[in-house]
């Protein structure tokens, strides 16, 4: 018999309140931005996964909308995603701000999470900020609500820690095959994560009103040799936001296409034009067919 370890692989949903830092964990794990990151809560609309292949395994990663109470049918989709995710996957990492004390939202996901089947592990993220004096108590904190969870504790931002994390996942894993090929490090169409670029910035400049009302959708993509064209559409929900997006002479929107073409030419790993057009389509977060149109999938 051989003494080599079998190969696994398998499923973790990364699963936390809005903030916490699931986004930038993923991104750090498979080491290429394929996931926007911002500090207003609930960036991450769709489902996404990020692929990380090691010698003795395949570890895919589900990065999750927060589960948080849901306002309008767009929140609805986002909880029933969620839980849907949950039965789906081999393990729940449960991430959490490790700089604070566990609050009502962690308490609220980790009863929901403790009537589930699928094992939990429990992330305390943010390690970098952590106030010495209090390490312990905020520990103990998330610990309660979880009392036999096992916890890791590492910084998304620095990587304290994170070299670790694969090899503490893989072990949760079932043995299984290579599902996708060992160079991909998302599932996600190159369109999907443009579009994301584009949100991301409007999620950086704009303010409170505008970023839940947006939706980007990338309309076509040219490559030549030279240059990547891309042509994309803001929709937003009314006629305000349009002229917050546009701003005063235009300005805003230049600022936005220019921020996001940077990251864009990182991902194509070259020069890219970016167009964008605005449009105003009143209550499309309420309408599903519009929903649809621009992506949002109620998955079951
Ligand atoms: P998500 O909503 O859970 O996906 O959170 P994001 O990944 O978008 O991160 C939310 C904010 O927390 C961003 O401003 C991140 O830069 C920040 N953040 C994420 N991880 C860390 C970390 O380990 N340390 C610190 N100091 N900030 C972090
Ligand atoms: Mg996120």
């Amino acid at each position: 018999m051989s003494g080599e370890p079998e190969f696994r692989s398998g499923f973790v949903a990364i699963l936390g309140r809005p903030n916490v830092g699931k986004s930038t964990l993923l991104n750090a794990l498979v080491g290429q931005k394929i996931a926007i990151t911002s500090p207003v809560a609930q960036t991450t609309r769709n489902r996404l996964r990020g692929i990380l292949t090691l010698p003795q395994g395949q570890i895919i990663l589900v990065d999750t909308p927060g589960i948080h109470k849901p306002h309008h049918r767009l929140g609805e989709i986002l909880v029933k995603n969620a839980q849907t995710l949950v039965r789906a996957v081999d393990l729940v990492l449960f991430l959490v701000d490790g700089s604070q004390p566990a609050g009502g939202g962690d308490q609220f996901i980790a009863e929901w999470l403790a009537r589930q089947k699928t094992p939990v592990l429990l992330g305390l993220n943010k390690q970098d900020v952590v106030p010495a004096e209090q390490a312990e108590a905020i520990t103990a904190s998330y610990q309660a609500l979880l009392p036999t969870a096992p916890l890791l504790r590492f910084s998304a931002l620095t990587g304290q820690g994170l070299a670790e994390l694969p090899s503490q996942l893989l072990p949760w894993l079932p043995p299984g095959p290579c599902y996708y090929p060992p160079e991909m490090v998302t599932d996600q169409p190159e369109r999907f994560i443009m579009a994301e670029l584009i949100r991301e910035q409007i999620l950086h400049l704009t303010r409170e009103e505008v970023p839940h009302a947006v939706a980007v959708v990338v309309d076509r993509v040219e490559e030549t040799p030279q240059i990547t064209r891309i042509f994309a559409t803001i929709v937003v929900e009314r006629p305000s936001q349009k002229a917050i997006i546009i701003g005063h002479q235009g300005q805003m929107l230049k600022t936005i296409g220019t921020q996001a073409r940077q990251e864009m030419q990182k991902l194509v790993s070259g020069p890219v034009y970016l167009e964008l057009f605005v449009k105003v389509e009143p209550k499309w977060r309420q309408t599903p067919h519009l929903l649809r149109d621009l992506g949002y999938r109620l998955e079951s």
